[in-house]
């Protein structure tokens, strides 16, 4: 299941991302920004629970989240910058990290850090801006699932055509929540139009 963002400012903020004369601490903002606004609409379906709440006025029904725990997984390093905004607006959410680093030449992913907390019984989001290949999200959703994970959610900023497929074939049970899809990729294996490499974006390396 693939879910792309529609939303005005989600194509705003896109678009300022893309520009290459966007500075790091504007890019930084604006990554929170959006990723904040995939962390809802990734989480549209949490389940909820009615609790009555006394208004100033009288007493009202209302729905809160039920209590199954979120766990966000970040891969490292460009994924860490998705954390916070999940952080920000859900109550109980625990992180995990796993580092996957892609080789420059080859573009296949190699592991090299993996801490999660505990998985099962809980709603797990891996979270990685740009989804190229998908062969670190892939490998990462199978890291995630080896450990208790069921159905895991995959977040990503801009996705290839590319990454969601392999995704896809590899994964069916997860599905995907991005904000843009993109035309393709190219032959170093980056995402066009894209926005470059997101971690140098972010960090100014
Ligand atoms: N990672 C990036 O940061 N950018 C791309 O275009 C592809 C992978």
């Amino acid at each position: 299941m693939l879910s792309v963002l529609k939303h005005p400012l989600a194509e705003h903020i896109i678009t300022h991302l893309r520009d290459r004369t966007t500075k790091p601490a504007t890019f930084r903002t604006l990554a929170y920004q959006l990723t904040l606004m995939l962390a809802i609409d990734a989480t549209r379906d949490l389940a909820t629970e009615e609790k009555m709440v006394e208004t100033p006025l009288e007493s009202t029904p209302g729905r809160v989240l039920s209590t199954q725990p979120i766990v966000v997984v970040a891969i490292l390093r460009a994924g860490v910058s998705m954390v916070q905004p999940f952080l920000d607006v859900f109550p109980d959410v625990s992180v995990g990290y796993v580092g996957l680093e892609r080789d420059h030449v080859t573009a296949v992913a190699r592991s090299y850090y993996c801490k999660l907390p505990p998985l099962e019984g809980r709603r797990v989001f891996v979270v990685d801006p740009m989804l190229a290949t998908g062969g670190s999200a892939a490998q990462a959703l199978e890291v995630v699932k080896r450990s208790g994970a069921v159905a895991p959610r995959l977040v990503c900023i801009i996705a290839a055509p590319e990454g969601v497929a392999e995704v896809a074939t590899r994964h069916p049970d997860a599905s995907v929540h991005i904000g843009v899809l993109d035309r393709a990729l190219n032959d170093r294996k980056y995402i066009l139009p894209g926005l470059g490499d997101f971690g140098d974006r972010l960090y100014g390396t």
